[in-house]
């Protein structure tokens, strides 16, 4: 009889999992909703004014997030206690002020100062009849160790306007390489004809970078059909070209990742890592978002973007599953890395920067879980609660263990049509995946009423649901860090291509 009963109930129910052990559940239950409201009224409050990297708002918000991490007896994980320090060129790239003539036997054409703008110089440059060389692609094959010292370098943009997406990110890909080569080259200067006007041309132009990789060929940007078609067309023998690139104006600025480190127990899987992380700057005031044409200044008597869902409630978040796993006993086998970055607004500096200055080698870090928007659940596209997505939804298996956790907790976990693949290189995720590391990025809501936007205050999160999200994190992070098989890309996917090479280059063919 009793075996009977066993039968039926194995034959009719669909499997139930076993239930979590009693630590995990303890850990679960130290997500707390308000430990997370009280840390982000802190984060999103006008006295940090809205977080800029660089900004002392940015630096009270690394020492609170340090000071988090210490309460929860995390190691420091940076170079300076929890601090990675990066030091970093604030640069007010140049108005171009004089025309450049490029001439070509017997023709010449004249780009006027106004349809020029400036990407990247570190000095002033004065070129006179300067050698040209044409490339009529950006393929950075084509100078792979090339010596380009005394020339300039001439390249016409794809023209991206019948490309798809994915495309076009190629493109840009082999685009940025194409730079990175010409600047190692040794060439005087890199102009590149565009197709169409890009966002470069509005107000003072800013970059922030690291001061190693500021590159000193000067690179100018030139939107002309008539420039490109005059490429195509010339005879360039002896072609040469000449122009004035003013100096720039640097600020030389320290800025930090904060960094804490719950150790594995495992002898072997400990000196691996699972990351979670999310960015704790923001854009600043409508100050500093103007000068950086993110946002039109407008009227409103509030003038600072406090980001409490972007990405504050990433931050809280890293932290609150930090202070919540802490205190688990036995700890994990594999350690668990807590991060936040600088500078995400800016361009993803702060996770490109760890990136290339990884704390855990690239090659032992098995998986990233970056946060973004994690609060705020009245999306553009309705309410969304008890539900979060991954982008790359189907890149990698990572997004098996958010699913796995998000069962467990009440979380449903779904691929967004639109957002699932866009969004993959809009977050900090991307930095650590274009190394090669299964990264995704997890979000509530892609939009929302206030991204971006004055409105994006602490009292409109959802604290409730972003701590049941929390929940899932905790446990899909602990998952990972205890299976003795690492994530893997998927190869059947042929969006994730590259990063597989990047993988295997990291782990030396492996
Ligand atoms: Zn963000």
């Amino acid at each position: 009889m009793k075996n009977l009963i066993l039968l039926a109930l194995v034959a009719s129910a669909t499997p139930v999992a076993p239930p979590l052990p009693a630590n995990v559940e303890r850990a679960l239950a130290e997500v707390r909703a308000n430990e997370l409201k009280g840390d982000l009224s802190f984060l999103a409050s006008d006295v940090l004014q809205g977080r800029f990297t660089p900004s002392p708002g940015l630096e009270v918000a690394a020492e609170f997030i340090a000071s988090k991490f210490r309460a929860a007896g995390l190691e420091p994980g940076g170079d300076h206690d929890y601090f990675q320090m990066a030091e970093m060129v604030d640069r007010r790239l140049p108005t171009m002020t004089a025309n450049l003539t490029l001439y070509s036997g017997d023709r010449t054409f004249l780009v006027p100062a106004g349809d020029l703008a400036v990407e990247a110089t570190s000095q002033a440059a004065h070129l006179d009849r300067v050698p040209v060389v044409f490339f009529a692609t950006k393929d950075p094959a084509l100078l792979k160790g090339a010596d380009m010292r005394g020339k300039a370098l001439v390249s016409v943009e794809a023209d991206a306007r019948n490309l798809s997406g994915e495309q076009v990110r190629a493109e840009r890909r082999r685009a940025r390489a194409f730079d990175q080569a010409a600047a190692l080259s040794g060439a005087l200067l890199s102009l590149t004809v565009l197709h169409n006007k890009r966002t470069v041309f509005g107000p003072p132009h800013l970059l922030f970078m690291e001061q190693a990789t500021a590159s000193r060929t000067p690179m100018l940007v030139a939107p002309s059909e008539e420039l490109a078609k005059f490429i195509a067309e010339a005879s360039h023998e002896a072609a040469t070209i000449s122009v004035d690139i003013p100096a720039p104006f640097d600020n030389k600025v320290i800025v930090k990742n904060v960094i804490g480190v719950l150790r594995g127990t495992d002898p072997a899987l400990a000196k691996t890592a699972v990351l979670l992380t999310a960015h704790y700057d923001h854009i600043g005031t409508v100050e500093t978002a103007g000068q950086m044409s993110m946002q039109a200044a407008g009227d409103s008597l509030d003038r600072i973007y406090n980001g409490a869902n972007d990405d504050g409630s990433g931050t809280v978040s890293v932290i609150e599953v930090a202070r919540a796993l802490s205190k688990i006993e036995p700890r994990p086998k594999r350690s668990i890395v807590f991060m936040t970055f600088f500078g995400e607004e800016r361009g993803e500096l702060g996770s490109q920067f760890y990136g290339k200055h990884p704390v855990f080698p690239i090659a032992q870090t098995v998986a990233d879980l970056n946060l973004e928007q994690v609060g705020r659940t009245d999306s553009t596209t309705g309410r969304q609660l008890s539900n979060a997505t991954v982008t790359g939804f189907d890149y990698s298996d990572v997004t098996t263990f958010l699913t796995r956790a998000g069962e467990r907790v009440g979380i449903k976990v779904y691929r967004d049509a639109q957002g699932s693949d866009e969004y993959f290189t809009r977050s900090d995720n991307d930095a650590l995946a274009e190394q090669g590391v299964p990264a995704h990025t997890i979000c509530v809501a892609f939009d929302y009423p206030d991204y971006h936007g004055l409105g994006d205050e602490w009292p409109k999160i959802d604290y409730d649901n972003m701590a049941k999200v929390d929940r899932m994190v905790l446990l899909a992070l602990l998952d990972l860090a205890n299976t003795e098989k690492e994530p893997q890309w998927n190869a059947q996917n042929p969006k994730t291509e590259h990063f597989r090479a990047a993988r295997a280059a990291s782990q030396g063919g492996k």
